[in-house]
């Protein structure tokens, strides 16, 4: 039988970013070909930090259709927004009786979202429960990731065997499957690419100019004052994210340029732009034509969640009856 597999995006920007796309995306677009994939717009997820309730609706739409720019096919994975199914919930709140406190505020997420936002309510806390509930309420094997995010798989798997052990064997530990094209780094210099760090980050959507704007903004090795200036590809995230774009001859040519100080850096933004938005055209083209058929992606969303709901009320019944929540009343 195929894997089944999950995988969640926020919808906390109108678009995916380069790094989600080479990161995660990618990824789960090859897995579709030999898993049964379920994923999804985290919606729950996307409330747990400051938003605008107007703009969520539309951010979701931008988000699926970015999956389904990039490739994703309906026909072989469901794609669905999380709120539709909202057993995720519940389960969320049922696994939260196996895990204590103290283990969710150790997490560095959440000690890091706390610092970045100022942010203390409660779904930020038990924003690794929702998340545990997203995987294990489709009993999913495999979830593509990052590897920056392998840590997030742990706390589920963490999650699933805190369970396991208070109510019985429910849960599969799942595994997270680290997509090796990438960590791509931010355009601000510092780890990577995120939409939490406003001018780290090029949009699936950013039309061209926007795209040579943020480059030629973007931060490069603090040795290079001048363009005669040599300088060390190995310190600059410009070059780490040339390495997804641009042929190996010419990104060996600019490193060589780079280290004689013989090319400046915004030549060599230059040539990234052009590969980039080269390789983004396509799936830009495409994204255009969904957006403007949007009820194209809602059909899509709405048959998503129609395929996997019955199988998120199948585990939660499973874990209700191992609790003791066998609903009394009903049975008298
Ligand atoms: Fe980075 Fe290119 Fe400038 Fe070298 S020339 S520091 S690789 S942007």
């Amino acid at each position: 039988m195929a894997q089944r597999v999950f995988s969640g995006v926020q919808p906390t920007a109108d678009s995916i970013h380069i790094g989600n796309y080479l990161g995660a995306v990618k990824g789960m677009l090859r897995l579709q070909e030999e898993c049964e994939c379920i994923y999804s717009v985290v919606d729950y997820h996307a409330i747990t930090v400051p938003y605008e309730p107007a703009r969520l609706p539309g951010r979701v739409l931008s988000v699926a259709t970015d999956y389904l720019a990039a490739g994703l096919d309906p026909n072989k994975s469901a794609l669905m927004v999380q709120s539709d199914v909202p057993e995720h919930v519940e389960l969320a709140w049922l696994l939260g009786v196996a895990v204590p406190v103290a283990k969710l505020r150790q997490l560095p997420t959440y000690k890091d979202k706390r610092a970045r936002t100022g942010n203390t309510n409660v779904g930020l806390l038990c924003y690794p429960l929702l998340m545990a509930a997203d995987i294990l309420i489709y009993k999913a094997e495999l979830v593509p990731v990052g590897r920056d995010q392998l840590p997030h798989i742990e706390i589920t798997r963490e999650i699933a065997r805190l369970f396991n052990n208070t109510f019985g064997e429910t849960f599969p530990e799942p595994q997270g499957r680290v997509n090796a094209a990438a960590v791509v780094p931010g355009l601000d210099g510092g780890g990577a690419m995120s939409k939490s760090v406003p001018g780290s980050f090029i949009a699936l959507s950013d039309p061209p100019e926007e795209i040579r704007q943020k480059l030629s903004r973007a931060v490069t090795d603090p040795a290079r004052q001048r363009r005669r200036d040599p300088g060390e590809p190995a310190r600059c995230n410009i070059y780490t994210i040339h390495g997804f774009y641009t042929p190996e001859a010419t990104c060996q040519a600019l490193a060589q340029g780079c280290r004689a100080g013989e090319i400046g850096c915004l030549e060599c933004k230059r040539t990234l732009a052009d590969e980039m938005i080269a390789d983004l055209a396509p799936l830009q083209a495409r994204r255009a034509e969904l957006l403007a058929h949007p009820d194209t992606v809602r059909d899509v969303l709405r048959e998503g969640a129609r395929r996997v709901r019955p199988l998120a009320q199948v585990t939660v019944a499973e874990v209700r009856a191992k609790m003791g929540l066998v609903g009394v009343a009903r049975t008298t």
